[in-house]
């Protein structure tokens, strides 16, 4: 069964996916979904023999999270009987691609999971997903059918931003706006249904949005030395600033394996996050 539907050439991502039980790692909470990506299963016995990778429709899928393109969710009768339909298909609307993680499943595979959460009917006006000209508009809409970004400003990620004096803990930068400084409080273990990250101090570093972006698609990290680690990571090395607010080590060990991220100071031999 195809479970994702899209391809690369579309720019804004997969169209739709099929929720019908094929994992046994999958996650139904309604409105809230952490679906396994496609791959690296035996055509004729169905089991996992490889790790998946990111490539094909687990590429377009998490396409989505970056252009904003919400995935229609169908699900199937073979699904989690609380929210799946008694017998056939049916089209349960539109979800935002929230987040793209890595973890081992039940073969010791490494498996690709995807956050999906259900936009607010307000939100989910129907996607053009034609060839319109991606041209400006004179009195521009509400541009329907993608998303954004919603940072939540808790108590406590305003205490951790205060000691930081709202200066980014990766790259140092301290945003001035015309309504006082701007940071945000990054959560290192997500909170939430699968990762279930606690909301302590500890886990929480002062970014500034580039960073903390960066820092939830993997693309920094940081090692267990505390040296930035990924593809958008600085050379030369630099250190996270600590000095004002400590994180646990055992939160961004978490992120790193989630994300494939290799830790350069681990003596493990022959360890290369694969
Ligand atoms: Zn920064």
């Amino acid at each position: 069964m195809a479970g994702i539907w899209g391809t690369l050439k579309s720019k804004s991502g997969a169209v739709s996916i099929v929720l019908s039980g094929g994992y046994e790692d999958d996650i139904d909470d309604g409105d809230e979904i952490i679906y396994t990506g496609k791959g690296g299963q035996d055509p004729k016995t169905k089991k996992q023999v490889a790790d998946q990778e990111m490539k094909e429709q687990n590429e377009a899928l998490a396409r989505n999270m970056n252009t904003g393109y919400p995935v229609r969710v169908i699900r199937g009768y073979q699904g989690d009987s609380k929210h799946s339909p008694s017998s056939g298909y049916r089209y349960d609307g539109l979800f935002r691609v929230e987040d793209v993680f890595w973890n081992k499943g039940i073969a010791g595979f490494q498996m690709l999971r995807f956050k999906l959460v259900q936009l607010a009917d307000q939100d989910a006006g129907e996607t053009k997903s034609g060839s319109e000209a991606p041209s400006g508009q004179k009195k521009p809409k509400r541009k329907k059918g993608s998303t954004v970004r919603i940072i939540r400003d808790t108590a406590l990620s305003r205490w951790v931003k205060k000691q930081n004096d709202y200066i980014c803990q990766f790259c140092e930068e301290r945003l001035e706006t015309p309504t006082g400084p701007y940071a945000e409080g990054a959560h290192i273990k997500q909170l939430g249904m699968h990762h279930k990250g606690p909301d302590v101090k500890e886990n929480i570093l002062c970014l500034c949005p580039n960073c903390h972006l960066l820092f939830d698609r993997g693309a920094l990290g940081v090692s267990s030395e505390g040296v930035l680690i990924g593809q958008a990571a600085p050379e030369p090395q630099r250190f996270i600033l600590t000095d004002r607010h400590s994180v646990s080590e055992k939160y961004l060990k978490y992120h790193r394996e989630t994300h494939r991220l290799h830790d350069p100071s681990s003596t493990t031999p022959g360890a290369r996050g694969n």
